[in-house]
């Protein structure tokens, strides 16, 4: 009898480093069960029911508060976000998960290692400069919808729209100024948490400025670290 080895992990990366490609690829590859905190607090938004849930609050009140924080870009209160985790995670007692957006204060990692132990933490690590290319190069025609990239789809014209010779835009959240700002807080928040796996010797981190460069790393990692699904259900 093959005996079922449960895995837990969770992959840490700045806004467009490729950590939803990457979580993608191992939860298929590996067959985990992706758990994400963002998801999870959406769902609890958008929970229409006056039941009580993990936190013992109103769902609603408690979805009007986390809805504000994340408006304003803030995290939500470590308590609050780390029951309805934590919550979900006793439901899938029995299963190997990747953890996505969780932790992301050091309280919250305390949170987690109350309730079990980490077999690894991967820690994407793509530089800066790298992220502010891929995420400013994107331009918009507004009236149009029609989307350009200035390194693989560029207007024919630098800053213009094809058909219509119209001025392209950026958004927002894609302007080197907010890019800058947006690293810049992940960092802040997440350096402690990144030294605190660091002591506990579960973190790994891969280095890389491609995504499909990163990946057959963290492949090879993962694969002497989980069992490969046949084996598991004990069918090689
Ligand atoms: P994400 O989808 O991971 O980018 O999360 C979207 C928003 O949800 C974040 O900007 C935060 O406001 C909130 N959030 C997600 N995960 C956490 C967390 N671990 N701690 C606090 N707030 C979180």
């Amino acid at each position: 009898m093959v005996l079922k080895r449960i895995f837990r992990g969770v992959i840490m990366g700045p806004p467009g480093s490729g950590k939803g490609t990457v979580s993608g690829r191992i939860t298929q590859t590996f067959g985990l069960k992706h758990l994400s905190s963002g998801d999870i607090l959406r769902a609890n938004i958008n929970a229409k029911t006056g039941k009580r849930c993990a936190t013992n609050l109103h769902i609603k009140e408690l979805g009007l508060l986390m809805k504000s924080c994340i408006d304003q870009g803030q995290l939500v209160p470590d308590d609050i976000i780390s029951r309805l985790v934590l919550a979900k995670l006793r439901d899938m007692d029995h299963s190997s998960w990747l953890l996505d957006g969780f932790p992301r204060t050091v309280a919250q990692a305390e949170n987690l290692d109350s309730m079990c132990t980490l077999d690894t933490v991967i820690n994407l690590d793509v530089p800066f400069e790298t992220i502010k290319e891929r995420l400013t190069s994107r331009w918009v025609h507004l009236p149009s919808g029609r989307v350009y990239n200035t390194d693989f789809n560029p207007p024919k014209i630098p800053g213009l729209d094809d058909v219509t010779g119209e001025p392209l835009s950026q958004r927002d959240d894609d302007t080197p100024v907010t890019v800058t700002r947006r690293l810049k807080a992940y960092e802040n928040q997440t350096q402690p948490v990144l030294e605190y796996y660091r002591s506990k010797g579960v973190l790994t981190t891969f280095t890389g400025t491609e995504t499909n460069k990163i990946w057959p790393h963290v492949h090879a990692f993962l694969g002497k670290k989980i069992p490969h699904p046949q084996q598991v259900s004990g069918q090689v």
